[in-house]
């Protein structure tokens, strides 16, 4: 072969691996800015022995631009209410992961308490507000199943729970209806939005 001919196809070859390279760096470059994103809000309910029922089944909610709930549920959702909203922004591969599983940060009235508990405390009083309130302080402690938590800050939730006690069972006597679910539903636009407790089916993002 002519030298000059050769000369020109090592040339050649060198331009296409040179602009294949380009390419693939250019396309592992692009996902990051172009990955779809899930956007949202998600209520995070703020656990007070006055914490009303509206506030324990809408906490964790997860609304927003990607979701089949658009809007807040209406907040606050009674006098005590003190839920936040808080945005997020997942990747898909955060959403693979398991982001959307996240079930809202708890805040709380006893201090230090962390997460692990306060989640377990949130699930404990949403689970308890449609059982029939114990007569006894003791019994109402013994219902939550802090004995079997394992935590130092035990005391502390007790005497949380044994304030709750005192509280629901003044708002029993009273005859008053604080602790029902139906706090959102005098104001909100249509029915599947106001249902409390729907909050873990609204989560797929759509
Ligand atoms: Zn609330």
């Amino acid at each position: 072969m002519n030298p000059v001919w050769s000369v020109v196809l090592v040339l050649v070859a060198f331009v296409i691996i040179l602009r294949l390279k380009h390419r693939r760096k250019g396309h592992k470059d692009t996902p990051a800015k172009y990955a779809p994103r899930i956007e949202g809000f998600q209520v995070c309910a703020f656990l007070s022995p006055q914490v009303g029922a509206g506030c324990l089944f809408d906490h964790g909610m997860q609304y927003g631009k990607g979701f089949r709930r658009k809007v807040s549920p209406a907040l606050p959702h009674d006098e005590h209410c003190q839920c936040t909203t808080i945005p997020f922004v997942h990747t898909s591969t955060e959403v693979f992961h398991g982001a959307l599983r996240n079930t809202g940060v708890v805040r709380s009235s006893i201090e230090g308490l962390p997460q692990e508990f306060g989640q377990r405390l949130a699930e404990r009083l949403k689970e308890m507000t449609s059982q029939p309130l114990p007569e006894k302080v003791n019994e109402y402690i013994t219902l939550a199943g802090v004995t079997d938590w394992d935590t130092p800050m035990e005391p502390q939730i007790e005497q949380f729970l044994s304030e709750r006690h005192a509280y629901l069972t003044k708002i029993q006597a009273d005859g008053g209806q604080t602790q029902t679910v139906d706090g959102n539903q005098q104001e909100s636009e249509t029915p599947e939005q106001t249902q409390p407790g729907s909050a873990a089916k609204e989560n797929d993002p759509r």
